[in-house]
């Protein structure tokens, strides 16, 4: 009986076209436009070297979680240059984004907590939200007013002390928007809400140095905390908090998925700390990121395409239903060009699109092959003229 339920929940899936399947990464060939590696950073010969080196000196695996053995001198190195890069007091390393999500939120809201949270929020915001047994409020996606009429509905007053939290990402993962962080950050001033931005796909890539969403906007000062990943822009494996230092030593000895966790390998913090010495150091990879974004943009709405971001380096292509999602993801495909259908759950109904990734590492033939091959698809599925 056991059996048969899932088999049916599957079948499901397949008719709906939400079916999925572990695909083996693209390689030979296939030029891939869905890494979220933006400076090429895992394969950078310095941090590749430096992580080799870690694993000679220290080893493969760490051994333990942080609180017992597993803190190696190199977690130190790289919490001060994290919490140098991002301007802040201290900064913590979890061993993944969605662990810090899961870690910080869950330690900062309890059961008489109420988060307000973007509706298009990391499914790892969420899981953390639902941990937290707070009361949960989604405000529409990126909606000032909406959260507005949110919080004043929720007030505080003499009798109800409870904490309030706003969570949003920084650089949006699937519309690939920026939550408005100078309007967001001043509400939560104004109403005494802890905020929370996680910027995983904003940091290495946005703002003058690199710094993410909130240098963009310039409005880092106003932001509580930050989470980001060592897993995207910083090409390596882990998460980060960044925080004031007591912050911090409240989710040393509180954070759940901080102190019951092993500790990253040594050549993941490793890689993570050459990485970030070369997004402080240098610009010419943030151009000539930026400089891809803009050519594949523009070459996409010349086509005729409707992309739902205007800067950056997602690109999120609406296709509407599943299936032509899908389909167009297939043409694409046979013509070696790797693109992903994002359909629901991670999207909504009615939304699936085509997700588009630019890395600074992409020629312009590259990018100019794949518009071609959008052309033709577009075409062929009736979306373009
Ligand atoms: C990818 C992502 C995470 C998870 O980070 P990992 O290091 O991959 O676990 C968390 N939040 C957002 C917004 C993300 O895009």
């Amino acid at each position: 009986m056991f059996t048969s339920e899932l088999a049916d929940e599957l079948n499901e899936l397949k008719h709906a076209g939400m079916y999925r399947e572990l695909r083996q990464s693209p390689a030979g060939n296939i030029i891939s436009f869905c890494s979220n590696d933006y400076l090429n950073l895992s394969r950078h010969p310095e941090v590749v070297k430096s992580a080799s080196e870690a694993v000679l000196e220290f080893g493969a695996g760490s051994g333990a979680s942080r609180l017992i053995s597993g803190n190696l001198s190199l977690y130190d190195k790289l919490e001060n240059k994290l919490a140098n890069f991002k301007k802040t007091e201290d900064a913590l390393v979890f061993s993944s984004g969605y662990l810090a999500n899961i870690g910080v939120i869950s330690s900062f809201a309890n059961r008489n907590d109420i988060i307000f949270c973007d509706k298009l929020s990391h499914a790892s915001i969420i899981d953390a939200c639902v941990l937290s047994r707070a009361k949960v409020i989604r405000f529409n996606h990126n909606d000032i007013e909406d959260l507005t009429k949110k919080i004043k509905n929720n007030a505080r007053n003499n009798s109800k002390n409870f904490r309030r939290l706003i969570v949003t990402e920084g650089l949006f993962s699937m519309d690939g928007d920026m939550a408005l962080l100078n309007e967001i950050s001043k509400i939560a001033k104004e109403n005494d809400c802890l905020l929370i931005v996680d910027d995983a796909h904003g940091t290495g890539v946005l703002g003058e140095n690199g710094r993410g969403t909130a240098e963009f906007y310039d409005c880092a000062n106003f932001i509580d905390i930050q989470i980001g990943t060592l897993s995207k822009a910083i090409g390596s494996l882990g998460g980060f908090v960044v925080l004031p230092k007591m912050y911090k030593n409240y989710l040393v000895n509180k954070s759940r998925s901080f102190i019951f966790t092993t500790a990253l390998p040594p050549a993941a913090l490793a890689a993570a700390i050459k990485s970030i010495e070369l997004i402080e150091s240098g610009q010419s990879l943030r151009d000539k990121l930026e400089r891809n974004w803009s050519h594949l943009r523009q070459g996409l709405s010349d086509l005729g395409f409707k992309t739902l971001s205007q800067t950056g380096p997602i690109i999120p292509v609406l296709m509407g239903d599943s299936a032509t999602a899908v389909k167009f993801s297939e043409k694409l495909f046979d013509k070696d060009i790797f693109v992903p259908a994002i359909r629901p759950p991670a999207v909504e109904q009615g939304k699936s699109r085509l997700r588009i990734t630019v890395s600074s590492a992409h020629k312009k033939d590259q990018i100019d092959k794949l518009l071609n091959a959008m052309s033709e698809a577009g075409k062929e599925l009736g979306l373009v003229d």
